[in-house]
């Protein structure tokens, strides 16, 4: 069925549990990305009927070769150091090398407790493993590195928030779990041994690039400082606020992991926030990159025994290091929200152009992906403002200063600025049409989402910008 090929069962039992999925009463199959599963991932599913899919998809069968483990981890919740979160309500059912020879973990999220599961019940509705299906699939082919939807089961069972909901099960593909709250976990405990093991595992299987550099502590570092300086400015790009930045739900692939209370902004307010938890803002969409740095000192502290003997001698390379490169936050930033204005490179003045143009978004309430797409039309009907004209004709100035000419200049605009993106207020529609067992919406979305850059008039309706009242300003984690 599936030939597993697990590594993580190879590292010490202290970086794991072993664990058997719940069962459930009626598992059945809503949606399985069978083109991802041939083409990229090189499974052969093909002789499994519905029901054994959705078997599979559920934990009921699992794989001879399959690991089943709960991972450990630690992590900082909203600033404030937890030793031990670990997977509560997923499970690993192991790792696949593809045809290409990449390594996948495939893991079961909802599946049930687990040694790490606390007062949790291990299992998750249906709303937000419907969310985090058609966001992971649709950041993909945005473009955005994150982890992959292989399928999403309802498993008939209804689990118990607030008010009964149905139960679903979500598959989920990564290049890893390991997060920066993996390192945190041993940290915490001086287990040294193991946190070594940790970050050779990690430069192995991410990294291997690094392994003849004279410090690869501190190369490891960088690494990850330069994927997640990528991943935030990528999100940013696209209006996109993760909405729970802790230290767990930060992979060391520079994947985003861990779709929770994310969302899109519609309309553009630089410190949007949607998640219902985040009461202070401390995820909110300008405060990404800040928080990203603040992760990244984290990991940092974790890797100060293997940077020098000497803590004090170690601290300071790690400060000196850190400073020297934390600023490639701002430089990915402008270098991808550049090209979103159709700047083929980035100059100090390009900040204030940025800055000039969202503050217009802001100031006018507008909807930030289509206000960026209009921009290259030639009649774009966006309101001249003063504001407007002032960053109009020192963009327009910028434009022809460049090599390139304006028609190239839009198309790298037009590559760059989706025409769709997951509405926050369609994703609820796809989640409540989905209890109500209608699963077109979801699968609809599902399918337009794979062309974001492409208009296609048949979709129009999840094109345009929800209406004052059909905006949804809050998400929930879901839990
Ligand atoms: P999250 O905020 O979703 O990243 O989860 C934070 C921690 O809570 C992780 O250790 C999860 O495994 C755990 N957790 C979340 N929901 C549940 C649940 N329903 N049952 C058990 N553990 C959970
Ligand atoms: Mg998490």
């Amino acid at each position: 069925m599936i030939n597993f090929d697990n590594t993580y069962l190879n590292l010490p039992e202290r970086f794991y549990a072993e664990v058997t999925p719940e069962k459930v009463s009626k598992p059945f199959l809503l949606e399985f990305n069978r083109e991802f599963a041939s083409e990229e991932l090189g499974l052969n599913l093909d002789t499994l009927n519905k029901r054994e899919l959705a078997d599979l998809f559920t934990g009921q069968v699992l794989p001879d070769s399959a690991s089943s483990i709960a991972l450990a981890y630690a992590g900082h919740q909203f600033g404030h150091f937890v030793p031990q979160l670990g997977d509560g309500r997923a499970l690993l059912m192991g790792e696949i090398v593809t045809p290409k020879g990449r390594r996948y973990d495939i893991q079961l999220k909802g599946s049930g407790q687990t040694p790490f599961s606390r007062d949790g019940d291990g299992k998750s509705s249906l709303g937000p493993v419907i969310r985090e299906y058609i966001v992971s699939e649709a950041m993909h082919f945005l473009g955005v590195p994150t982890t992959r939807a292989l399928a999403a089961a309802a498993t008939g069972d209804s689990i118990f928030r607030d008010q009964p909901l149905p139960g679903g099960i979500f598959t989920r593909v990564a290049s890893s779990h390991i997060r920066i709250g993996t390192f945190e976990y041993f940290a915490a405990r001086d287990d040294l041994e193991s946190l070594k093991l940790l970050v050779n595992y990690s430069i192995d299987r991410h990294y291997p690039d690094i392994k003849d550099q004279k410090n690869i502590y501190l190369s490891f570092l960088q690494k990850i400082a330069h994927t997640h300086a990528s991943l935030v400015a990528h999100w940013m790009s696209f209006g996109f606020i993760h909405g729970v930045m802790n230290t767990d739900n930060m992979s060391i692939s520079g994947e985003t992991i861990d779709y929770g209370p994310c969302a899109f902004m519609d309309n553009f307010a630089s410190n949007r926030v949607f998640s219902s938890i985040d009461r202070n803002g401390r995820y909110a969409y300008n405060n990404q990159i800040p928080i990203a740095k603040w992760n990244l000192y984290r990991l940092a502290n974790c890797l100060i025994p293997f940077i020098h003997n000497d803590q004090k001698q170690a601290i300071s390379i790690i400060e000196d290091s850190i400073n020297s490169y934390s600023h490639i936050y701002e430089e990915k930033w402008m270098e991808t929200m550049g090209k979103k204005l159709g700047l083929f490179s980035s100059e100090a003045e390009d900040q204030a152009l940025i800055n000039n143009w969202l503050q217009y978004l802001e100031d006018e309430d507008l909807d930030f992906t289509l206000s960026f797409r209009k921009l290259s039309e030639s009649s774009n009907g966006l309101k001249e403002t003063s504001r407007f004209k002032d960053f109009s004709s020192k963009w327009h100035k910028r434009l022809e200063n460049q090599p390139q000419d304006l028609r190239e200049s839009r198309d790298l605009m037009n590559s760059v600025n989706p025409v769709f993106i997951p509405r926050n207020h369609q994703v609820e529609r796809a989640i409540q049409s989905a209890f109500e067992g209608d699963l077109s919406i979801f699968k609809d979305m599902n399918h337009l989402l794979k062309n974001p850059y492409v208009d296609q008039p048949k979709f129009e309706a999840y094109k345009v910008a929800p209406k004052p009242d059909e905006r949804i300003e809050a998400t929930f984690c879901g839990t």
